[in-house]
């Protein structure tokens, strides 16, 4: 039998089209008597496929599967800010990222022990979430670095969350999905009107740490919200790290599904472009992404001049057999060219290539 809404408990109240929301059957019996009929759970009817914006749980009736989150949620310590001119805002404003997109993704500030400066530190709060449910978070900090004599930023995690991509709800009902190498870029998308940008929890490995970095433990993590994604864009940035992410996570999610985007040559990353060419910036870079090369299949652009030759020139005239001038009508020889003898037993095909040899 098919298997229609009703089978996962889910009411539609006979809609046939568009998206609704509707009470998640999943947790709303385990809520509060005050929450148990909220409406948390969006369906895409056209898409058969639906999402709890309170636990997360997802699921799509073609596939005839669903995903509930099996991590242990942590409390979030991002405390929000009142004032819109504050260090937080101003932080995302120098960044091109408006106040509106920084409310929507939760971000907010607290102060955190950060290792690298030895010290309690003013932070940024990065909240990842799976529909309401923080399960991690990212702390941004700036510490002067004594040795270099520069202010660096610097990332920690509470010890513990599990590690997934950041912004995952912004794709549950997406084709497509662009993958960035860190937060501030995924929210430069987002504010040039693409909010189906994801980024990697940690950045790009770092030289001497591969082999630990390129585990990618969140993307198995985030998997179950990832598969039903048709066309990846990665926006990693345009150094040795990111070409190491960019293969890695083309190699994890099918290459035959990842499209490359490439930055101007002033922009090293999303945010970059943001700051620089503005939201027409980030829709060009989107427009020239290009197919992940197969192995094997060139552009026209590439063997163009010798097409061009051939045109221009006609076959190349290759080299005589040296024999008769009768075969040198039918065949010569060219450099790179495989040929196969083939004939009844002792009809001369050695001395043949003998001959060939020889001359
Ligand atoms: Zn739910």
């Amino acid at each position: 039998m098919e298997a229609t809404y009703r089978t996962y408990g889910i009411e539609i109240d006979g809609q046939d089209s568009g998206e609704i929301r509707t009470i998640c059957p999943e947790c709303s019996p385990k809520r509060r008597p005050e929450h148990r009929y909220e409406k948390d759970l969006t369906v895409n009817i056209d898409k058969g496929v639906w999402f709890c914006q309170h636990c997360g749980w997802r699921g799509s009736l073609l596939e005839e599967k669903t995903e509930t989150v099996i991590f242990k949620p942590i409390p979030s310590i991002a405390k929000p800010s009142i004032n819109k001119e504050s260090k937080l805002y101003s932080f995302f404003q120098k960044r091109g990222i408006s106040p509106e997109v920084v409310d929507r993704n939760g971000i907010g500030q607290a102060t955190v022990y950060v290792g690298a400066a030895q010290g309690k530190q003013w932070c940024i709060v990065y909240p990842m979430t799976i529909g309401a449910e923080v399960y991690n978070e990212k702390y941004r900090a700036e510490v002067y670095n004594e040795k270099s004599k520069k202010t660096e930023k610097c990332f920690q995690h509470p010890k513990g969350a599990t590690l997934i991509m950041y912004k995952l709800n912004d794709i549950m009902f997406e084709d497509e999905c662009i993958i960035t190498e860190g937060f501030e870029d995924a929210l430069a998308f987002e504010e040039a009107g693409f909010k189906n940008a994801i980024s990697v929890p940690n950045g790009a490995p770092q030289p001497g740490n591969e082999g630990k970095d390129l585990a990618l433990k969140y993307i198995d993590n985030s998997y179950p919200y990832l598969k039903h994604i048709k066309k990846f864009y990665l926006a990693v940035d345009n150094d040795e790290p990111g070409r190491r992410l960019k293969e890695e996570l083309a190699r994890r999610l099918g290459k035959s599904k990842c499209y490359v985007i490439q930055y101007p040559e002033d922009c090293k990353d999303a945010n970059e472009i943001l700051q620089k060419h503005g939201a027409s910036g980030i829709q060009k870079c989107l427009s020239w992404a290009v197919p992940w090369p197969v192995e094997g299949v060139f552009e026209i652009s590439v063997v163009d001049i010798e097409i061009e030759k051939i045109f221009q020139q006609g076959l190349p005239k290759g080299v005589s057999c040296g024999l008769t001038s009768e075969l040198d009508d039918k065949y010569k020889l060219f450099p790179g060219m495989l040929t196969v003898v083939t004939g009844i037993p002792n009809h001369g095909k050695s001395p043949f290539v003998d001959n060939i040899c020889v001359n």
